[in-house]
């Protein structure tokens, strides 16, 4: 274990793409990494003592995050998808780049793992990417070390295979506290949520609808929630795009309509683990990126599978798999994934 992380620490430091990231240098997918005490020793300065809660928070404050595009933006509509990459990310790719748009993509760190390549394809495509987490927990309900560990997980992997750092992060469920955001903003991370909810991850199949009717009856700005992980939700994503269309709004990524700059930033590693890593060129597919951070982290396990999982519209998962290994591995994952609340 240690010697293979090692070598993915050095193959890292001499190409900062890479196409396969080495599991064993990375936690379980889907479960809460262990505390790396490196990292939490520089992150958690000044935390407001709040109480890890027992369940999400029904009604989070987000007055102090990201909700919407600047002020007086006008119909401007910041457009993004949580919780891939996935087998359908491909998908929407295609139906954004039909309609020349660029959006937001908020990713897991274990499906980074799992799927690469399609994250490279999609920051290739010119979308911005953003942190959303290692295993999609409520970031209220665990400890101050679980929450640092989710992130710089979920930004190792990120940087391993696109070169950069995400700036921007969501909440799963955009479950928030002062706690969660003092850690947040101590990594130099600018929370986004949003104003506008598609209700997919609930099961609705009515999102060109929703938002044909807000579009047509609002003239604010707009951050609106989709997902991209399953397909009843990513099939609904090119409709929606054009009832946004027809409403006059005019749709940007997150950053754009937000105004807010650099989408990423690797002053993050200096904060974290006190490496400086200089600024990837915006081709990240240049091999002459700097160095992707990673430290040797003792504590990651390795098991995450790269096995393909589709979860259909009822909530059965299916996985096409040939390990039988595998396949328990990752139902178990995805199971305690999505386990007693909606996706988001
Ligand atoms: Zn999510």
């Amino acid at each position: 274990m240690l010697a293979a992380a090692v070598a993915v620490a050095a193959a890292v430091a001499t190409a900062a793409v890479q196409a396969a990231p080495n599991p064993a240098a990375y936690p379980t997918m889907d479960k809460i990494p262990a505390a790396v005490a490196s990292w939490s020793a520089r992150v958690l300065n000044n935390i407001p003592a709040l109480p890890v809660n027992a369940k999400q928070l029904p009604n989070p404050d987000w007055s102090a995050d990201v909700t919407t595009c600047r002020a007086g933006a006008g119909k401007v509509w910041g457009i993004s998808y949580d919780d891939g990459p996935s087998q359908y990310t491909d998908d929407l790719l295609a139906q954004l780049k039909s309609r020349n748009l660029k959006a937001t993509f908020f990713v897991i760190g274990s499906r980074v793992l799992a799927n690469p390549a399609v994250l490279q394809r999609v920051h290739a495509a010119g979308h911005q990417i953003g942190i959303h987490t290692w295993s999609h927990p409520a970031l209220t309900t665990i400890s101050n070390d679980q929450v640092v560990a989710e992130i710089v997980y979920t930004a190792r992997i990120i940087k391993e295979v696109i070169g950069v750092t995400p700036k921007f992060m969501r909440p799963p469920f955009g479950d928030i506290d002062e706690r969660v955001r003092a850690i947040l903003k101590n990594m130099g991370l600018t929370v986004v949520t949003w104003n506008v909810d598609s209700g997919d991850s609930a099961g609705s199949l009515n999102v060109a609808a929703q938002f044909r009717q807000y579009a047509a009856s609002n003239s604010g700005p707009v951050i609106s929630l989709e997902h991209d992980l399953f397909q009843s939700a990513e099939a609904q994503a090119a409709s929606a795009l054009d009832a946004i269309l027809a409403g006059g709004y005019t749709i940007q990524p997150v950053d754009a309509c937000t105004g807010i700059t650099p989408s990423y930033d690797e002053s993050f590693w200096s904060l974290v683990d006190g490496t400086t890593i200089a600024s990837s060129s915006s081709a990240a597919a240049s091999s002459t990126t700097a160095a992707a951070k990673p430290t040797t982290a003792a504590s990651a396990t390795s098991a995450a599978s790269s096995t393909p999982t589709q979860r259909s519209s009822n909530g059965a998962i299916s996985v096409t798999t040939t390990s039988v290994a595998a396949l328990s591995a990752l139902v178990a994952g995805v199971a305690s994934f999505f386990i007693g609340t909606v996706v988001v």
